[in-house]
Order: C-alpha cells, then structure tokens, then sequence
C-alpha cells in the first residue's frame, strides 16, 4: 500500500517547473540538487543528446565505463543507476519513453573528428560546448572530455563486435529524466554533427528542452518508507 501511495504522489508532482531551451548544436548546464529530476526532451524528435554529469565540486564525472559495469549492459535502462569515476552513484535514470538508444561507447564529436571527415573550417562540437559550459563555471583548464552518455544516439553492435551509426529513431517529444542521488551538474550538447547522419537522416541539428523539476517528492517517499519501517 504504501508503494502504491508514493506512485501516486510522484505522478501527481512530477510537473517540470523550470524550462530552458537548447538550440540544435549548442550545449547549456543546469545544476540539480540531490533527489531533483530533469528531464531531457527531444523535443523534435531524432537528436543526439551528448551528457554529462559532474559532482559539484567538479572533482568527480559520471563514467560510462564504471556504469557499464555496473549495470551490467552497454545501454542503460530506466531503473538503471548510473555512476562515478569512484563507482558512486551519481544519477538514476528514472523514466525513458524514447526508444532506448542510448550510447556509451562513442566520443563526443571535436574538430579533429569534424576534420577527418573532410570539413574546412572551423565546426561546432559537443566537445567544444563542453569546454564552454565549464569555462563558463570557472574552470577554463579542464582539458580531459570524459566521455559522455550519448542519450538517444543509435549505435547497435553486431554479434561480431561491429558498431555502426545509425540515425536516431527517437521520437518528436521523447524524453529521459534523471533524478540526481546527490548534488550533480547535469550538462548537455544538443550535437552538432550534421555531415553523419546519426540526428535522423536528414543530419540536421535540432533544438532540445530541459527541464527541472521542483524539489524531489522522492525524498519524500524515502522518508514514509523510513517512518513506516521504525514503526514496525
Ligand atoms: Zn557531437
């Protein structure tokens, strides 16, 4: 009974409060407190999301390494808890109405990936606008892009071990919520990539929304579920 109490007090308060727009091709973070959600929309449908997540010292990243291990696949799962370079975790992955694709196993596009596909010039990337969002908190000399979760990018391997990048099949108005364990900066890259076709077939950067729920009525479950244990 008491799970199907917090189920309900969950749906009735998960209405996203806060919403910033992310253009095509441009990153943004937002800091969420422990036990917050934000959701991540692909709001027109077939974009790669490049993600990250620091601690709020910075002195930790989400790994994808670590998390594969931990939750045993190359792909989370909703339900799934994502972790640290120190193998803590660091975001649950709560609710994912795309199709799933999710991958951890390819590095956020740079200039040189944009150069070796034959590009003149200078092109954005979500390399580029990771290092932006953390020179835009301070910390300008951080020269290691950890690798990131590439949320709704279809990247399926084959029984013998080949990766092929596929357009991305996730719908107009997915999304993916994270609910932070503890207090985590959340950054994201709308990616830019538009000379392989892996943000639809069409290879054409598309806005996304985020949003950032109030404070957690999670905690609140955690709280019940504690009362309701030590009463017992
Ligand atoms: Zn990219």
């Amino acid at each position: 009974m008491t799970g199907n109490v917090a189920t309900g007090s969950v749906g009735a308060l998960a209405v996203p409060r806060h919403q910033r727009t992310v253009a095509g091709g441009s990153g943004t973070v937002v800091a969420v407190s422990a036990g917050q959600r934000v959701h991540v929309v692909n709001t027109l449908g077939h974009q790669v999301v490049d993600t990250w997540a620091l601690s709020s010292d910075a002195e930790r990243c989400l790994s994808m390494s670590h998390t594969r291990l931990a939750i045993g696949r190359i792909s989370p799962r909703a339900g799934d808890v994502l972790v640290d370079d120190r193998r803590q975790p660091m975001l649950r992955l709560v609710e994912d109405d795309s199709l799933g694709d999710h991958d951890t196993l390819i590095p956020a596009c740079d200039a040189q990936r944009y150069r070796s596909l034959g590009y003149q010039g200078q092109h954005a990337s979500c390399a580029d606008n990771y290092a932006a969002v953390l020179t835009s908190l301070g910390m300008p000399n951080q020269r290691l892009v950890p690798d990131p979760l590439n949320l709704f990018m279809a990247v399926p391997v084959s029984d013998t071990g080949e990766l092929t990048l596929n357009p991305s099949l996730a719908p107009a108005g997915s999304k993916v919520v994270f609910e932070a364990v503890r207090d985590t900066l959340v950054i994201v890259s709308a990616c830019p990539q538009d000379l392989v076709p892996i943000n639809g077939a069409d290879s054409e950067p598309r806005l996304i929304d985020l949003y950032l729920e109030d404070r957690a009525p999670s905690h609140r479950r955690y709280v019940r579920v504690e009362l309701h244990v030590l009463l017992a």
